[in-house]
């Protein structure tokens, strides 16, 4: 499907402050260069030294994404998988932990005869080698590579060494596209553009040049201010484009189209855009349609221990657009679930069309959820359990259907007579050798006649893991007996993957993480059912 020749780079950079939403800047170039055919991959440079973001805490770093190879990663690629419908690998994001690691590796291993290894070239080399690595494996047309950090950020500087020696090694094949921010003075009355101009001499001081300047306001800039900073920077006026706050940010690659930014990208690319590579939004636009018009609330409870929005990043994500494929708007309200007692919780969850019971790790919180469950499912309101919030389904089943008052999960409590949830002996078949958690996509098979194979339209699914523990087959039998059934499991070691309650309204739990594949384009059928039985109530 690629159309050019020669791969084109195009590296992401960000000045004046962080979260202005680079992430979100790539994703929309990326889905305007693919609305073009072109083929593009978007890559995540991160500039701290863990390895990956699995085992950072979500108040520092946000929710930790999976891709399908089970790779732990940064949730900017959930944006870029929302937005391009694109599956993300290992290659798709690297940290400085990672890229110190291969170069230590090698000189260990005697690769490098004795010489002095440096920042500059070994550690450069190899940030040069991953971005390359991409489009000589695959060939891509564009390969969009985001540079985590701020510039002047002491830890990105080896990153910007690397991209100014690569855009001197590409020539015409490499452009920088520079994020900044222009505050509104309110006392003043006046937007200032200084920063954004100490920014670019910033960037110019490493020896690069902005191709296009992409200025995050929040309100919108008259002509005028983009010309000042155009002539300011060096940069030629129409690269200079605004990127105002939106109510939503899937109207970010209209708005981009709009200023001719994918234009842009290709005239400095020397790329002639053919009339068969307009980028055709249709399906795009068609769901910006879909988002005006869905005004009317489904009220949805999350339950979960994070009180943070980037902490269930792709959850929330895959509720909005569930919700507008069903023509509603997606009402998400936090539920902490340590707050959530037997007393309260009739108030807590009141007026909920349905709940969510999210993932997570340790015993904090873990009560709440339980009591949570106990009260949708005897209530018949519409209940998704994810991973742990799936395990905690299978606990408040067994305390409260089988009579085991202790049933519990290992993870939480390793001395209990009824581990309902367990490590499986069958689930280090199927797990590397070294990795002690399962990762990534693992195949699934769907109960013939049951509702998810009915929701997914497959016999054969393929769903994203991140966890440790199992549904505990040893149980499997009694939960059966007792309403609770196995809609999916594992064809290899018959793990169980999916449980349900036919008898209930909507009460399904899955050990995997659906929420990691619902993009724009298309919602994921879990999802999409879940808010439209909730909307039955
Ligand atoms: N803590 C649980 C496990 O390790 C669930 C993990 C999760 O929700 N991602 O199995």
């Amino acid at each position: 499907m690629s159309h050019l020749s020669e791969t084109k780079y195009i590296f992401v950079t960000g000045g004046v402050v962080s979260s202005l939403g680079k992430g979100i800047i790539s994703a929309s170039i990326g889905q305007l260069l693919q609305a073009r055919g072109y083929k593009i991959t978007i890559q995540k440079f991160d500039p701290y030294i863990n390895i990956d973001p699995g085992t950072l805490n979500p108040y520092e770093h946000g929710e930790c994404y999976v891709t399908v190879d089970g790779m732990e990663t940064d949730l900017d690629l959930g944006h870029y998988e929302r937005f391009t419908g694109i599956k993300t690998t290992c290659n798709n994001s690297i940290t400085t932990g990672r890229i110190y690691q291969a170069v230590i590796d090698q000189e260990r291993h005697g690769d490098y005869l004795g010489r002095t290894i440096q920042v500059v070239p070994h550690i450069t080399d190899e940030i040069k080698r991953r971005i390359r690595a991409n489009a000589e494996s695959e060939h891509f047309d564009f390969v969009i590579s985001e540079i985590g950090g701020t510039i002047g950020d002491i830890e990105s500087a080896p990153f910007m060494e690397a991209i100014r020696q690569l855009r001197w090694e590409l020539g015409r094949n490499a452009i920088n596209i520079h994020l900044t921010y222009v505050p509104y003075l309110r006392a003043a009355g006046e937007f200032k553009t200084k920063p954004t101009q100490h920014s670019v001499k910033e960037l110019q001081s490493m020896g690069i040049q902005p191709d296009i300047l992409i200025l995050r306001t929040e309100y919108h800039l008259e002509q005028g201010i983009l010309n000042k900073v155009a002539s300011f920077c060096n940069v030629e006026p129409a690269c200079v484009v605004q990127s105002e706050d939106l109510p939503s940010i899937y109207e970010v690659p209209v708005n981009m189209q709009r200023q001719g930014l994918d234009s842009s990208i290709l005239t400095k690319f020397g790329v002639v855009a053919g009339s068969e590579h307009q980028a055709d939004m249709q399906s795009w636009n068609h769901f910006l349609q879909l988002q005006k018009m869905a005004t009317e609330e489904v009220r949805i409870g999350l339950v979960g221990k994070y009180d943070l929005q980037d902490a269930y990043k792709s959850i929330r994500e895959s509720l909005h657009l569930a919700a507008i494929y069903n023509g509603r708007k997606a009402k998400l309200q936090f539920i902490n679930s340590e707050l959530i007692t037997p007393e309260n919780v009739a108030e807590k969850l009141a007026g909920l069309a349905g709940i969510v019971v999210c993932p997570g790790f340790g015993q904090r919180g873990i009560e709440g959820k339980i009591t949570a469950i106990n009260y949708t499912r005897t209530h018949n309101i519409p209940t998704f359990g994810i991973c742990l919030g799936m395990q905690m389904m299978v606990i408040e089943f067994a305390r409260y259907v089988l009579g085991y008052q202790d049933a519990d999960s290992m993870e939480m409590n390793p001395s209990t007579a009824h581990s309902v949830i367990d490590i499986m002996e069958e689930q280090k078949q199927i797990t590397d050798k070294g990795g002690t958690m399962r990762l990534g996509a693992y195949d699934c098979e769907l109960l013939e006649d049951s509702r998810v194979r009915a929701i997914y339209g497959s016999a054969h699914i393929s769903e994203r893991h991140r966890h440790r523990y199992e549904f505990n087959n040893k149980y499997l039998a009694e939960y059966e007996q007792n309403g609770m059934k196995c809609v999916g499991h594992n064809p290899r070691s018959g793990l169980v993957e999916i449980v349900e309650i036919p008898e209930h309204r909507w009460f399904i739990g899955t050990q995997f993480h659906p929420e990691y594949v619902s993009t724009v384009l298309n919602p994921h059928p879990l999802f999409v059912d879940f808010i439209k039985n909730a909307m039955e109530g």
